[in-house]
């Protein structure tokens, strides 16, 4: 049994994941999911965990739950520039600073988004971050920039 599928994804920091292959992945069906479950199911995005995919709504200012019918062209494609962005500076900066390497050491990319986070002030507007669940995990969002 193969698995070709999840094989010939490309993963979302090579050339291949471009603005035309994100475009692909919104087609029939995916107009009802939401943009969390977009972004997390059916491997996607390869290697886009919740950890990652939350700062990317986040900056997107797209809310966890909202349906992706009611995200458009505009935001789509910044969702696409966002994605390229975030990986590529949590990929430069060694990982999440929620994240230890072998030796121990944090990452120096600075999450937005995390259970240190939750409760503190919006890094953009000073609004208090908000936790909650959402598809079997936790989720976190700003009420005033994520809508
Ligand atoms: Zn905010």
């Amino acid at each position: 049994m193969y698995y070709f599928g999840a094989k010939t994804k490309p993963s979302p920091l090579s050339n291949k994941f471009g603005r035309e292959y994100f475009q692909s992945l919104r087609k029939e069906g995916t107009d009802k999911l939401s943009a969390k479950a977009f972004l997390a199911t059916e491997q996607r995005i390869p290697g886009l965990v919740n950890g990652v995919l939350q700062d990317i709504l986040y900056i997107s200012g797209i809310h966890p739950k909202r349906k992706m019918a009611n995200v458009t062209d505009d935001e789509y494609s910044m969702l696409f520039d966002t994605i390229k962005d975030t990986l590529r500076r949590m990929a430069d900066q060694g990982g999440r600073d929620t994240e230890k390497d072998l030796f121990g050491n944090p990452g120096g990319y600075q999450t937005y988004l995390s259970k240190k986070t939750a409760s503190t002030p919006c890094v953009k507007c000073g609004y208090e971050l908000h936790k909650g669940n959402y598809m079997g995990g936790t989720i976190y969002y700003c009420e005033h920039c994520q809508s």
